[in-house]
């Protein structure tokens, strides 16, 4: 990666967790007001929310989850435990998304998880499932649908 491209990644990765911590400093009727998108398990736990920030830039964060031992060990790397869990091992981090930049891998699975449900969705259909939605007025998803 060249300097200006890591720069440019760097200044990316900054202004997002702006606008993270501003959308969870807002008061809920602004947080409400932002909403495009709510994911569920059946059980009501949230594993996806996507929100309108300001720029206009969408995000969307993913629930953090933990693996069981055997599931974690096959489906992710030493690397990549030390990197995004919070204990180097099955605690994985919520993770922040910058919708429009999906837009490129459309392929791409996005791991929806909790304690009663493991499954993805893919950036394609979360982006298609998004463009119904307007500010304040979001689709809303339970899964397994
Ligand atoms: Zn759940």
């Amino acid at each position: 990666m060249t300097d200006d491209l890591a720069a440019l990644f760097a200044l990316h990765q900054a202004q997002t967790e702006f606008l993270v911590a501003a959308y969870d400093a807002a008061p809920h009727s602004t947080r409400k007001a932002a909403l495009l998108g709510e994911y569920r398990c059946r059980q009501r736990c949230g594993l996806l929310v996507a929100w309108q920030a300001p720029g206009p830039i969408r995000l969307a964060r993913l629930r953090p989850y933990k693996l069981s031992a055997g599931k974690n060990q096959a489906k992710s790397t030493p690397s990549a435990r030390a990197k995004n869990t919070l204990d180097g091992d099955r605690h994985w981090r919520s993770r922040v998304l910058v919708l429009d930049d999906l837009a490129g891998w459309p392929g791409l699975a996005l791991d929806l998880n909790c304690d009663h449900y493991a499954g993805h969705i893919l950036a394609s259909e979360l982006l298609a499932e998004i463009a119904e939605a307007r500010p304040g007025v979001p689709v809303r998803r339970v899964v397994p649908r």
